[in-house]
């Protein structure tokens, strides 16, 4: 007994020291950057702003065709607020709307960047404008607060852009490398421009080392134990797939039903598919993430992550407890629409409903769709993918040029910033670059804006200030 008892505490003692050992070992990964604060922003600079947001760019979807004359204003609103830029760069029409500019560098024989943006902004959803504090399409500030559709998706970073570099031409400034700016015209509804800019420069074989677009943004608060402000860097994106789910039965009279109908199977299909969720794990962005912010944490939490080996479930049973933790770690699976019959007394004969994917990197459109036939495993439905779906994007790597050339200029721009990177749920205009760059990162310079898709859309003055200056850090420190 006594031995018994002198094992189980050596176990003990040997497990404490693996658990230290491997927490002690698990040191900041943040670069050793401090930041300068960003300078004022003059009132013209704001007013630029304010001028962006009453220029209705809106995607209405494809129902609706966009209003051309707003798409022309906004482009001649581009060329009035930044001469310089129209004077220095070249600009080319993508589709009529999208905007393709190159600004070339000292140094031509190296690979450029691209900088991206969409000028395009979701409709305020009807009947929601009285709830909104301001007119959404009037440009408002109050409270050191930009108001407006758009202000945080995605006009703050195509505007702190062009404030950056027409800022950096007015002192004759020439980037090391070639700068493209890709502005799309229609990412809020699938992105056509971003895919012509992307095929346009794929047939003039352009390699580029970073393509830097909207995602992550800089979040306080948010991440359980840390207190500074956290830059949460996409270094890769979910896929997207929808399938369309149909069973097609004889109907009939409601008076005598048979045993099972259309939308008795069709029903039963889709409990089994939300009864039988992916199976959950850590993407690789989701383990750099970990390798971020792990040795930012108080020394519990810190020794949790620094021992995944013994309590890697522990942590995806964290994540897994909130609808956006766990759209992290696993492919979700939402019904969406659901359609079938005409009249109280019939049994339709057809019963259709759409189930949309966000398919974790690991899976593919593929291995979903053969997942959820057997799943279902009934041949009555019929599984069918609609048009429209993605793979999810190849993973940014931390050491590469693009990475740390976004790292460095995000700890210069926000001072005491963590940054970490991580795997974006939401889809982004960039996803169609994979072939122009395999280092592509989706990060938003911005400080928790408020209200993306929504209502009462809004980012601070501050936050923009720090936008503008975050670009022309980053183009001022291209080696
Ligand atoms: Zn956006």
């Amino acid at each position: 007994m006594k031995k018994f008892f002198l094992f189980l505490f050596t176990l003990l003692i040997a497990l404490v020291v693996v658990l230290l050992f491997n927490t002690l070992q698990f040191q900041s990964k943040q670069l050793d950057i401090a930041g300068e604060a960003s300078p004022e922003i003059s009132k013209a600079t704001l007013e630029n702003f304010k001028n962006a947001i009453r220029i209705k760019t809106i995607s209405f979807g494809d129902s609706i065709p966009l209003d051309t004359a707003q798409f022309y204003g906004f482009h001649r609103f581009l060329e009035s607020t930044y001469p310089l830029v129209h004077e220095k760069l070249e600009r080319e029409k993508v589709k009529d709307y999208s905007l393709l500019y190159k600004w070339e560098g000292k140094n031509t024989s190296t690979n450029p960047i691209v900088l991206m943006a969409h000028m395009d902004v979701v409709p305020v959803e009807p009947g929601t404008e009285s709830l909104w504090s301001v007119d959404a399409f009037e440009g408002v500030v109050k409270n050191d607060t930009i108001w407006g559709r758009g202000t945080a998706d995605d006009k703050m970073s195509l505007v702190s852009i062009m404030e950056a570099i027409e800022k950096l031409l007015s002192e004759n400034f020439i980037p090391e490398r070639t700068i493209y700016l890709a502005f799309g015209h229609d990412e809020e509804i699938g992105g056509n421009g971003a895919i012509a800019i992307a095929s346009l420069l794929e047939s003039r074989n352009i390699k580029a080392d970073l393509v830097l677009d909207e995602g992550g943004i800089i979040t306080v608060d948010k991440i359980p134990g840390i207190t500074q402000p956290v830059a949460l860097v996409g270094t890769s994106e979910k896929g997207y797939m929808s399938l369309e789910l149909a069973v097609e039965l004889s109907g009939g009279h409601s008076s005598m039903p048979a045993s099972e109908t259309a939308i008795d199977i069709l029903t039963n299909a889709i409990v089994r598919l939300r009864a039988n969720p992916f199976e959950a794990d850590f993407s690789q962005s989701t383990n750099d993430f970990i390798e971020y912010i792990g040795p930012e944490q108080p020394f519990l939490q810190k020794m949790v992550f620094a021992n995944q080996w013994l309590f890697k479930s522990t942590i995806v049973g964290i994540y897994e407890q909130t609808p956006g933790g766990n759209a992290m770690v696993r492919t979700t699976i939402a019904p969406t629409v659901i359609n079938a019959g005409v009249k109280d007394n019939v049994i339709p004969t057809l019963a259709k409903a759409t189930i949309n994917f966000r398919i974790l990197p690991g899976d593919t459109q593929e291995s979903v769709k053969d997942r959820v036939v057997s799943v279902i495993d009934d041949p009555r439905v019929k599984i069918s993918k609609l048009s429209f779906g993605n793979d999810p994007s190849t993973v940014t790597p931390v050491d590469g040029f693009g990475f740390k050339l976004v790292e460095a200029a995000a700890r210069k721009t926000f001072d005491q910033v963590i940054v970490a990177p991580f795997l974006m749920v939401g889809a982004t205009d960039s996803r169609h670059f994979g072939k122009v760059s395999d280092q592509i990162i989706k990060f938003s310079p911005m400080n928790d804006p408020i209200g993306f898709h929504g209502i009462d859309e809004r980012i601070s003055v501050k936050g923009f200030q720090d936008g503008i200056w975050f670009y022309q850090q980053l183009i001022k420190s291209i080696k």
